[in-house]
Order: C-alpha cells, then sequence, then structure tokens
C-alpha cells in the first residue's frame, strides 16, 4: 500500500481498476473497501464496503480471521444491504472451512443514517450506480459555524452580538467522500459528494479505445464525464482519482488528464496510480 498525503490528511491505499482497491484512512480508524485485505488493513477496525466485487471486497475474510488470530476484537463491516447476507453466509463458510467462530460485526447500511465514528465525525453511505448493488460514503465533520443571517458581520460586531446571542449553528460538514465503483450519476445527483473536501471518485477509462459507452456499460466513470461535468466539481478541494484500468501506465493517465480536464480543475486533481 502507498501513502499519500492530502490537505494534510494521511492516506494508505492501493487502488487499479479490476485488480485491488482499498483506502485506509489511518486517523479516522477506517478503511473505505478491503482489496485483498493488506497487512495494514488488519489493524483498522472499522471497513466500508462499496460493494462485493473481488477487486474491493476478497480481504474481508482474510482481514475478519486475521483480526481474531490477533486477539483484536470483532470487525466492524458497513456495506450495501444486498450484500450482507451473501457476505454472511461467505464468512459462515470459512468459519466452517477453520473449524473455528470468528467474530466480525457485519451490518447492511441505512441510506438514511449519520453512523456516529469517533470525535466530532460521522459517515454516512449514499447509494451509488454499479453493475451489483453498490454505494460510496461521505465522512461528515460536526462543525460550529456563522449563521447565515449574520455572515455580513464583522469581527468586532460578532465579537459584540454574541456575548447576547447564539449567532453559531451546528452542522454536518462533508470532508471525504469515496465513490466506490458507480457511474458519474454519483457525482451529479449528491450534494455533499460535490460538497466534500476530499473527493475520492474512480475514474476507469481515460481514452477513446475505450468510450464512455463502455464505461457506462459497465457501471463505471471515464474521464471525458469528468471533463466535461467539471462545474458539478467546483466547490471540491482535492479530487482524487482511482481505479484507473490496468492497461494505462501512469504517464497515459498524467497526459490524458492535462490534455482533458480544464486547467482550473486539474490543478485540483491527483491521479492515483
Ligand atoms: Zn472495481
Ligand atoms: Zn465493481
Amino acid at each position: 500500500m502507498k501513502e499519500f498525503v492530502i490537505r494534510n490528511t494521511k492516506f494508505l491505499g492501493v487502488s487499479t481498476g479490476g485488480v485491488e482497491t482499498s483506502v485506509i484512512v489511518p486517523h479516522l480508524h477506517l478503511a473505505f473497501d478491503s482489496g485483498r485485505g493488506q497487512s495494514p488493513l488488519i489493524e483498522i477496525p472499522t471497513l466500508l464496503m462499496t460493494h462485493g466485487h473481488l477487486d474491493h471486497a476478497s480481504g474481508v475474510p482474510y482481514y475478519v480471521s486475521q483480526r481474531c488470530l490477533r486477539h483484536l476484537p470483532g470487525g466492524k463491516i458497513f456495506c450495501p444491504p444486498e450484500l450482507e447476507d451473501p457476505l454472511r453466509r461467505v464468512l459462515a463458510i470459512w468459519c466452517e472451512i477453520e473449524d473455528f467462530q470468528m467474530e466480525f460485526d457485519l451490518q447492511g447500511v441505512d441510506y438514511n443514517t449519520h453512523y456516529p465514528l469517533y470525535g466530532n465525525f460521522s459517515f454516512k453511505a449514499i447509494r451509488s450506480v454499479h453493475r451489483v448493488p453498490s454505494n460510496g460514503y461521505t465522512i461528515y465533520e460536526r462543525v460550529r459555524k456563522l449563521k447565515k443571517e449574520f455572515s455580513h458581520f464583522t469581527g468586532p460586531e460578532i465579537a459584540e452580538k454574541k456575548k447576547s446571542m447564539d449567532l453559531f449553528e451546528e452542522v454536518q460538514s462533508p470532508v471525504i467522500t469515496f465513490s466506490g465503483d458507480t457511474q458519474i450519476e454519483f457525482l451529479l445527483d449528491n450534494p455533499d459528494v460535490r460538497k466534500s473536501r476530499i473527493l475520492f471518485h474512480e475514474c476507469t477509462y481515460v481514452d477513446e479505445q475505450r468510450p464512455v459507452e463502455r464505461a457506462r456499460k459497465w457501471g463505471h466513470t471515464h474521464l471525458f464525464e469528468i471533463a466535461e461535468n467539471a462545474a458539478a466539481l467546483q466547490e471540491v478541494d482535492r479530487l482524487v482519482l482511482i481505479h484507473f484500468s490496468p492497461r494505462y501506465s501512469r504517464d497515459k493517465i498524467e497526459s490524458a488528464l492535462k490534455r482533458h480536464l480544464p486547467p482550473d480543475l486539474y490543478a485540483r486533481t491527483t491521479a492515483f496510480v
């Protein structure tokens, strides 16, 4: 897994389309997708699974078993509701194979719930558009913000007024979103995805040889669609593109990004290769 820092936040990850995707957020003690179950993942107590394709989910049994072996508490695993039962069956079969009852806490997500993480953080699952039931996740931070009606106040006015009235309100600010595998509708249809400080979005294809229709047919996003919808990404501080097809070299990806993304978006984009 490769370590990288985006907007002062450390991540650890691996992501190649059809091969393996898993991104760990160490300071939140969680990971998006298990990938094939690499060692740094074992210490992470919460797994947010986007869907059941093997490049994203085959590491779940290994993760569960390794945590038992190391006497760590059963990991919390969230997944699309339709995946819960099949995943439970897979894990039951592996318990049978190992003749050992492994501990884990698996639950299908409820799309209307803010699940608490530690401190001021929480997460919510958002349905995405793929070949199988899937969702992405947004991490929120609870912050206190000046109420809109007082936004014209100057610093000294705020200092004076706040002695007698509450000028602030609590809001859930979207800090990180992880798309998993999805068509671009995941971005277009969800305001909190578009407002995320850091957005991990899949971008499986980048050239004419694999056109937009093909990406859509397989439930993926094409670089050309991201370029076309740059306006939807105006509020995103950092766009991290993941899940590139293994057919592309790093150079090919970098030059495609430079050629097709509008300069303002290109300056805010990182290709995770
Ligand atoms: Zn995938
Ligand atoms: Zn997939």
